[in-house]
C-alpha cells in the first residue's frame, strides 16, 4: 500500500441507529492522507454521531470503518491513531498551558526532557510560547482554542477529528483562527476531519466537503465544485445564495436544454448534457454573481434575460447588491463588482433595468 493511492479512512456502508431513529444511513467516504476534509450539514443530520464512530466512541449499528487498511469498527478510541477535539475545550483549569499541553506525552510515560521539548514545538507551533506559564483562566478564547488543539495534536495521531472547532469564538476570531488552522494542518500534514454547520467556514477550510443531511452524504467534493454545480436543490440553497427557476423542459438536444418557465416569464437555456425528458418539471438556479444587471437590453441573443423593477440595492463598496422583481413576482438576487468609479447614473431604486446571465452560468437541479 502506498500513500499516494490508498485512501487514509475508508467508511463503507456506515449506519447508526438509536432505537428505530436513523442518525447515519449507510453511508461510503474516503478520506485521504493530510486532507482537510469537511462534514457540512445542519443541527441534527448525524455528523458528530459520524465522528463519533470514527474517534471510536460509537460503534455502528452497520458497516465497516478502516484507517491505513485495518479495520478499526470494533476497536476502542485508544486504540486507533486517531484524536478528537471537542466542542467545550477540554483543558484542565488547575494545570498551566505547558502541563497542560503535556499532559498526553507524560501519561505515556515519556521522559521529563522528551516531553519538554515536544511541548516547546508544539507551542511554537500553535503560537504559544509566551503564554506557556498561564492558566486556562488567564487566557482568552482563541488561545484556549490552541491549546486544545496543541493537545490533541502532541501524540502526532494520524488523524484529528475536530467537533465545531471555532464554535466558541466570536466572528472576527472565527475567521483569523480558520486560517491558522489550515496552516498548522498544512505544516503537519496531519489528516483533519471536521464537523460544521457553518458553510463558510466548510468553504474556506476544506480541501473537501461532504454535505450531509438526515444521516446521508447528499453531495461531496471540493469547495468550488460543490458551490458551481450543487447536485440539489438542497445543497444549492445551503452553501451560499442562489437564484431558482422552476419550470418545464420544453427541449433537449446533445448541447442544451431549453426549459419554459412561468417565474421568469420566459425561456430559459441550460448548456450541458443533462438527463431530463420534455415535459419534466426541474430547476434552473443561477448565482448572484453570475447575473448582470443593465439599462438597455442586453445585445448578445444568447444570454438569457428578463425584465424588471429594483426593488432594493445595497452598496458595499467592492460589490452593489440587488433585489429585482419580476412581472411574475419572482424576487432575484444579483451581485455586481464595482469595477469603475462612474460619474454616470447608475441603476437606482423603482428603476426598470435587465438582468441577464450566460447559459453556461446556470445550473440544472432534478432533485
Ligand atoms: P448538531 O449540530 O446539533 O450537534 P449533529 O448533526 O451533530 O447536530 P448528531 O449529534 O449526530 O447531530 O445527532 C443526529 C441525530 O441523532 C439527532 O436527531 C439526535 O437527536 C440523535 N441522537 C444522537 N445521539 C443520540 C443518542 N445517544 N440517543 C438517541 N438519539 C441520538
Amino acid at each position: 500500500m502506498t500513500e499516494s493511492t490508498e485512501p487514509l479512512i475508508r467508511i463503507t456502508g456506515v449506519s447508526k441507529l438509536f432505537g428505530d431513529f436513523v442518525a447515519v444511513d449507510n453511508v461510503d467516504l474516503e478520506i485521504g492522507h493530510s486532507e482537510l476534509f469537511s462534514i457540512l450539514g445542519g443541527s441534527g443530520c448525524g455528523k458528530s454521531t459520524l465522528l463519533r464512530m470514527l474517534a471510536g466512541f460509537e460503534a455502528p449499528t452497520a458497516g465497516k470503518i478502516e484507517i491505513e487498511g485495518i479495520d478499526v469498527t470494533r476497536q476502542p478510541p485508544y486504540e486507533r491513531p486517531v484524536n478528537m477535539m471537542f466542542q467545550s475545550y477540554a483543558i484542565f483549569p488547575h494545570m498551566d498551558v505547558k502541563k497542560n499541553v503535556g499532559y498526553g506525552l507524560r501519561k505515556d510515560g515519556l521522559t521529563a526532557k522528551e516531553t519538554a521539548k515536544r511541548v516547546d514545538e508544539m507551542l511554537e507551533l500553535v503560537q504559544l510560547t509566551d503564554f506557556r506559564d498561564r492558566k486556562p483562566n488567564q487566557l482568552s478564547g482563541g488561545q484556549s482554542q490552541r491549546v486544545a488543539l496543541a493537545r490533541a495534536l502532541i501524540k502526532r495521531p494520524k488523524v484529528l477529528l475536530l467537533d465545531e472547532p471555532l464554535a466558541a469564538l466570536d466572528k472576527k476570531l472565527r475567521e483569523h483562527t480558520q486560517f491558522e488552522l489550515v496552516n498548522i494542518q498544512d505544516e503537519l500534514g496531519i489528516t483533519f476531519v471536521v464537523v460544521t454547520h457553518d458553510q463558510e467556514e466548510a468553504m474556506t477550510l476544506s480541501d473537501r466537503i461532504a454535505v450531509m443531511e438526515k444521516g446521508r452524504f447528499l453531495q461531496v467534493g471540493q469547495p468550488k465544485e460543490i458551490y458551481e454545480y450543487p447536485q440539489s436543490r438542497f445543497v444549492a440553497d445551503f452553501i451560499g445564495t442562489i437564484n431558482t427557476f422552476e419550470g418545464t423542459v420544453t427541449s433537449v438536444t446533445n448541447e442544451h436544454l431549453v426549459v419554459h418557465s412561468d417565474e421568469l416569464g420566459g425561456e430559459l437555456r441550460a448548456l450541458g448534457h443533462h438527463d431530463v425528458e420534455v415535459g419534466q418539471a426541474v430547476c434552473i438556479a443561477v448565482r448572484p454573481e453570475k447575473i448582470f444587471v443593465s439599462r438597455e437590453e442586453p445585445e448578445n441573443e444568447d444570454d438569457m434575460r428578463a425584465c424588471g423593477t429594483v426593488e432594493d440595492l445595497g452598496y458595499l463598496g467592492n460589490l452593489s447588491l440587488y433585489r429585482v422583481r419580476l412581472a411574475s413576482g419572482k424576487i432575484v438576487q444579483v451581485s455586481s463588482q464595482n469595477r469603475h468609479r462612474t460619474t454616470e447614473r447608475g441603476v437606482e431604486w423603482e428603476d426598470e433595468i435587465w438582468i441577464s446571465w450566460r447559459p453556461r452560468s446556470a445550473v440544472v437541479l432534478v432533485d
